[in-house]
């Protein structure tokens, strides 16, 4: 193909470059035609904005607000806003590239985007974290909207700070607009199911993989890295199938328990020990967290951040399968270590579309103004991510490829095929 390469990765691969590698070999495989390879590889849009916040102590501060939309080819775009210290617009084109391509991949009528602020919500008042909130929100307000693009919660925001973003949209525009963000408090048009569709769709595609590997749910020993949204209810509901989970861990260290952890126990202690693990009597502290991603267990779980899966590291992990519950856990140097040792990893583009797939169910809820039953969700849901499983499962014996590669086949092609038929340069 006459395209040109990425930059070769450095040491410390950055997710955009992460991202664009798998693109590229996908692409390779598909024989993508290089228009479309130059119409992909750059995002469609990408806003910066400054925010100055009046904080608790009179003081002003500015924090930069970004928006990337990726793509929006098959529909308006759709993807989170993180809050985090670490946030970069190259971590937020990777996360909103990687949309475009989960999306197609469970086939949802939706592009990609992506969004943060850097900041450290931990350090900031309730009070605070709402100004900068509806400041983002009246900066990007001709960028949000429920046909044009629509933002969920990430890591660092959950259902307040996606009410404050839908009450001050629908200020600005003087109708109430629940359809402009997803995750959002049940009251205010949030859909049942939400909360926990992210970490029941790693579930899923946890056991389709179990089942194809041949692991026995019920003799499984699995570790968790990330005790947030979406690992804790992962966890959670392995556990309720029969799973062992023997390790977990958040900001504060990881936590062994040979015996098995009680999920109950361990998210009842979080929830009264603001937001972490710290001082859990359930399991023994182990000395460094990054130690439970090394440990023989049947199933690694990583859920937490990108990048914890590096060259650096990829060969001392002896679990069968991996499931990335987190974007971009593992970087693009480690596939190859992962492939060689025979680890299957189901990839984040897959494994955790099940939270997009239930915010395209509260977008659908929202516009029909009709809420859908719990049990609707949760069938519906697991439906689309057992199925792209398989398509995806498929499309590796095809191709010969890894799962990762495949999911980005998969996407690709769709993406790919929607400017063939809608065209217009
Ligand atoms: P969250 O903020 O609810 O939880 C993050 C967890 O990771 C916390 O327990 C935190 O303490 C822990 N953590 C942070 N740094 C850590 C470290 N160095 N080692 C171990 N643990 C650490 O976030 P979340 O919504 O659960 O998101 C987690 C990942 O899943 C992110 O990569 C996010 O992009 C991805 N994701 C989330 C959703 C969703 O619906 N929430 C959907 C798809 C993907």
């Amino acid at each position: 193909m006459a395209y040109i390469e990425p930059a070769p990765i450095k040491d410390k691969e950055n997710p955009f470059e992460s991202m664009m590698s798998r693109f590229h070999i996908a692409a390779k495989h598909l024989g993508l035609n290089e228009e479309v390879y130059n119409v992909l590889k750059t995002p469609d849009k990408q806003v910066i904005v400054s925010l100055p916040i009046t904080m608790d102590d009179g003081s002003i501060q500015v924090f930069e607000g970004i928006r990337v939309i990726h793509n929006n080819i098959l529909g308006p775009s759709k993807g989170g806003i993180r809050y985090d210290l670490n946030v970069t617009l190259d971590e937020v084109k990777a996360l909103a590239a990687w949309m475009t391509w989960k999306c197609a991949v469970v086939d949802i009528p939706y592009g990609g985007g992506k969004g943060g602020i850097r900041c450290n919500p931990r350090a900031m008042s309730s009070g605070e974290i709402e100004r900068l909130t509806r400041a983002y929100a009246t900066a990007m307000k001709d960028v949000f909207g429920p046909d044009t693009d629509i933002p969920a919660p990430d890591m660092g925001t959950g259902q307040r700070e996606m009410a404050w973003l839908m009450d001050q949209i629908s200020r600005s525009r003087g109708v109430t607009t629940s359809g402009v963000v997803t995750g959002k408090p049940l009251v205010l048009g949030g859909s049942l199911g939400r909360l926990e569709a992210t970490g029941r769709g790693v579930m899923v595609s946890t056991l389709s993989a179990m089942q194809k590997l041949k692991i026995n749910p019920y003799n499984a020993k699995i570790s968790v890295q990330g005790f947030g949204n979406v690992g804790s209810y992962a966890a959670l509901l392995l556990e309720e199938r029969g799973s062992k989970i023997v390790a977990i861990s958040d900001i504060t260290g990881a936590y062994y328990n040979e015996k098995g952890i009680s999920m109950k126990e361990a998210m009842a202690y979080r929830d009264e020990n603001k937001g972490t693990l710290e001082g859990f009597e359930g399991a023994e502290k182990m000395d460094s967290g990054d130690n439970l991603l090394f440990l023989d267990v049947d199933v690694l779980i990583p859920a937490a951040l990108e990048d914890v899966i590096t060259m650096y590291n990829a060969d001392k992990i002896k679990a069968k399968l991996i499931v990335e519950g987190a974007n971009g856990p593992t970087s693009a140097k480690a596939d190859d270590i992962i492939n060689e040792k025979g680890i299957t990893v189901v990839p984040d583009i897959l494994a955790n579309a099940g939270g997009v797939t239930v915010s395209y169910f509260e977008w659908v809820q929202n516009r029909l103004g009709y809420k859908w039953t719990r049990d609707r969700v949760n069938r519906r849901s697991d439906r689309i991510m057992k199925s792209s499983f398989d398509v995806v499962y498929e499309t590796a014996l095809k191709y010969n490829v890894s799962m990762r590669i495949a999911a980005y086949i998969v996407a690709i092609d769709k993406v790919a095929s929607a400017y063939k038929y809608r065209g217009g340069f």
